[in-house]
């Protein structure tokens, strides 16, 4: 139903605003609505996409599964009204579509669940107060752990250490547990049993699950082809699922072809090779087509049938009952503030070749060219690759954090702040990470087949063929060791920083400050 001529319609007692990334049925479930008193209301804002540069996938996929839900709830029954992002009078503003919306049915009550960030939050909580609205804040059934309950296990602790909250979890939600309660294989994780390479050997890895693009959602590729024509990205390979049905296709999907060996492979980087055996499932389970409880379930089911070994299995719940919920819980225990955190005092601007994906370093061109063409990476590549160099080379955790935000089909800022601002740039100071992830080139060396075509040598840090990831990781423990020298984890570090004589750490200053202005990063003050 669209909004215009809606103010005829029948009395509406509460009025359940549904937010981009909340494409459920528990959530009028959960809200308790009446399908004849209520009513649901979704709306497309351009604010949401513009905010940061949102690539061109990420926001066809948000509008293609919004669409798809609408329809959904509309031929199950609901009385929905439906914003679209060309409605003439849709400003693209969450305050003054709420506004037209509330003026047009004049309902009793607001009904919010929990958003995804801290700016739809706050502008829902001031649209409502000028306003005079009524507002229910609920908490999102989405996710497992509420924001009240993680505070309270975060109280009184000295650091936050995700894997006593995971272990925690796998108790409280009987996962991979014994009878007795003991992990099942006897073992909390595995992950030294997930760090194998993709050689020759290697299992051949199965295609893309797709979902090809239905009318409506070729409607929408054309919507956002004409109307966000700038924005990053390219659309040609959309093939996410944009509904429960498919995003259920895709589950089974995962956990038949890949699943088994997810485990052993997460960490390996391939060139020309996406995909390997990552579930693709986070774009699906953030905008809740999937509810985490059936993915876990699903994967347990395949240990205990014997279709999928315990390091697989194991791996794949501890993304999901641990560190997905962990880092949603420090998101909310953090608030606005932890966005501005700069703990390692970062300056640069994003390297130019992370919004082409032009680059000599085949890492990087890999890593971002994949993300340009699909709106997806996965997290090694995230963490070690683009994260990485972003931390080794100094830049700003703003420009970083927006990066994510917008450049990932699956980013919302629960999610991308936290991995990005704790995780991957130490820029919380440890909130997150008990270390900052700096690593040379050898790393990336270990765990893929870039360095292989790549005209650099990982293992140099001077001379004409030296990595600049390598430079860049010698010369960061060199500019930051003070701030490095109070982390414990980072002692061993910076003795073999001391190793290098002075004539070699000069060479790696000089060619690290070469590097950043040739990569445009060149620190506006340091
Ligand atoms: Fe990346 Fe360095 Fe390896 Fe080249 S040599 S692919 S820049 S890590």
């Amino acid at each position: 139903m669209q909004l215009d001529g809606h103010a005829d319609g029948p009395a509406v007692d509460r009025l359940l605003l549904l937010l981009p990334d909340q494409l459920h049925a528990s959530y009028l479930e959960s809200a308790g609505l009446d399908r004849d008193a209520d009513l649901v209301a979704q709306m497309e804002l351009a604010g949401d996409f513009e905010r940061v540069p949102s690539h061109q996938q990420r926001t066809a996929l948000f509008l293609a599964a919004m669409r798809h839900f609408a329809l959904e709830l509309e031929s199950d029954g609901w009385r929905g009204l439906y914003v679209p992002l060309d409605d003439p009078e849709n400003d693209g503003d969450l305050g003054g579509q709420l506004e037209r919306v509330w003026r047009a049915v004049r309902p009793a009550r607001l009904v919010v669940f929990r958003p995804g960030d801290f700016v739809t939050l706050e502008a829902v909580e001031a649209a409502t107060r000028e306003l005079g609205i009524d507002l229910e804040l609920l908490e999102d059934p989405h996710f497992l752990v509420e924001p009240e309950a993680f505070a309270e296990w975060a109280e009184g602790r000295k650091s936050l250490v995700m894997e006593h909250f995971y272990r925690r979890s796998r108790r409280r939600l009987g996962v991979l547990m014994t009878d007795d309660d003991k992990p099942v294989g006897g073992s909390w994780n595995y992950d030294q049993e997930n760090r194998e390479r993709l050689d020759e050997e290697a299992p051949e890895r199965p295609p893309r699950f797709r979902c090809e693009p239905d009318e409506l959602t070729r409607e929408v590729l054309a919507l956002v082809e004409e109307r966000f024509a700038d924005a990053p990205g390219r659309l040609e390979s959309f093939a996410w699922p944009v509904t429960r049905e498919r995003a259920l296709a895709a589950l089974d999907d995962f956990v038949v072809n890949r699943l088994p060996w997810f485990g052993a492979y997460q960490d390996a980087m391939k060139t020309g090779e996406p995909w390997l055996f990552h579930s693709l499932l986070s774009p699906a389970l953030n905008l809740k087509l999937l509810d985490p409880r059936e993915c876990v379930e699903r994967a347990e089911a395949a240990y205990e049938d014997g279709e999928a070994p315990l390091n697989a299995v194991e791996g794949f719940v501890r993304q999901l009952i641990g560190w997905r919920e962990f880092i949603r819980g420090v998101y909310w225990l953090e608030g606005p503030s932890y966005a501005e955190g700069n703990h390692l005092e970062a300056t640069g601007d994003l390297p130019e070749p992370y919004w082409s994906g032009e680059s000599d370093m085949t890492c990087l061109a890999e890593s971002v060219g994949q993300v340009l063409e699909h709106g997806y990476g996965h997290h090694i590549q995230r963490l070690m690759v683009t994260g990485n160099l972003a931390l080794v080379a100094g830049v700003e955790p703003r420009q970083v954090n927006d990066w994510y935000l917008g450049m990932y089909v699956d980013a919302m800022d629960w999610v991308t702040l936290p991995n990005t601002q704790g995780m991957t740039l130490y820029a919380d100071g440890g909130v997150v990470g008990s270390k900052p992830y700096a690593a040379s080139g050898r790393y990336i060396e270990r765990m893929s087949d870039y360095c292989a075509s790549c005209p650099f040598e990982p293992g140099e840090r001077t001379g004409e063929r030296a990595c600049p990831i390598t430079v860049f990781y010698w010369d960061f423990l060199d500019r930051r060791r003070e701030r490095l020298e109070a982390v414990p984890r980072m002692g061993l570090a910076l003795k073999n920083l001391d190793r290098l004589d002075d004539a070699e750490l000069e060479e790696v200053r000089r060619r690290a400050g070469e590097l950043r202005r040739e990569l445009g990063i060149e620190p506006r003050a340091e």
